[in-house]
């Protein structure tokens, strides 16, 4: 069998090369409440938090964070594999390209990437934002805020992604802990369609009930031997 794949990663995947996941053990995110931090509300009433707490992870990740063997695993996955391979990720960090994946749709945004609130571009953001920045695109300042899909917002991407998920015949989920909708719910949409369903997670999620096969452990220790059952499949 060699039918359609759809992956959905999450902050799960990025643990290993140090970036830390989002409900670790406090429920917070970098210590901060996801209301203060990751709303459109937070956002106009104190953008330069905002700013600081997004300028902040962007510096971080651009700080010699490298990708690990599960982000490699699933490149190779799909470099190698005969038939569709769609890789959905809600992590807003760049590890799935430096791992060497060609095609990733971010459902939750990029943190390398700003919009531009004045003419409704995106472009691309290596530094810090601020009330000076301005768009080299239409050269307001101060109007450029992360392209990160916030709490109450729209994922990007949902109508291919959807499609996809229709026409699957695997659905492999990995390090997320399914509590984010609508992306929780995508195991759901693609079991209904009757495809495979394989959750990889270091632990238990309140969705691994839902997967028909569960594999326990880090997602880069686990995936390259996954990765490798599934291309050697007849
Ligand atoms: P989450 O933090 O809610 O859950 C992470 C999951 O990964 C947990 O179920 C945990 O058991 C599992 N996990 C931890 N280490 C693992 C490993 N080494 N191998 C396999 N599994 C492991 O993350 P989520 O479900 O992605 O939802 C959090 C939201 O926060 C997302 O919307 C995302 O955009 C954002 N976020 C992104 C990043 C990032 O870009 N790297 C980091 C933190 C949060
Ligand atoms: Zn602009």
């Amino acid at each position: 069998m060699s039918g359609n794949i759809v992956i959905l990663t999450g902050a799960g995947i990025s643990a290993e090369s140090g970036i830390p996941t989002f409900r670790a053990a406090d429920g917070l995110w970098e210590g901060h409440r996801v209301e203060d931090v990751a709303t459109p509300e937070a956002y106009e009433r104190q953008p330069e938090v905002v700013q600081k707490f997004y300028n902040e992870r962007r510096r971080y990740l651009l700080n010699g964070i490298e990708a690990n063997e599960g982000h490699r695993a699933l490149a190779r996955l799909e470099a190698e594999y005969p038939s569709e391979v769609l890789l959905v990720t809600q992590n807003i960090d760049n590890l799935h390209e430096k791992g060497g994946s060609q095609k990733v749709l971010h459902m939750h945004g990029e943190l390398l990437k700003g919009r531009c609130l004045a003419c409704g571009e995106e472009c691309e953001v290596v530094g810090d934002l601020g009330p000076d920045s301005q768009c080299s695109l239409c050269e307001e300042r101060g109007k450029i805020r992360p392209a990160i899909v916030w709490f109450g917002e729209m994922p990007d991407h949902m109508p291919q992604i959807e499609k996809a998920l229709m026409e699957a015949d695997l659905f492999l989920s990995v390090g997320t802990s399914g509590q984010v909708y609508p992306a929780a719910g995508f195991v759901e949409i693609a079991r209904v369609a009757g495809a495979e369903t394989i959750e990889v997670n270091l632990d238990e999620t309140i969705g691994s009930s839902r997967f028909a096969r569960t594999v326990r452990g880090k997602a880069g220790e686990t995936l390259p031997g996954l990765v490798e059952e599934l291309l050697n499949r007849p």
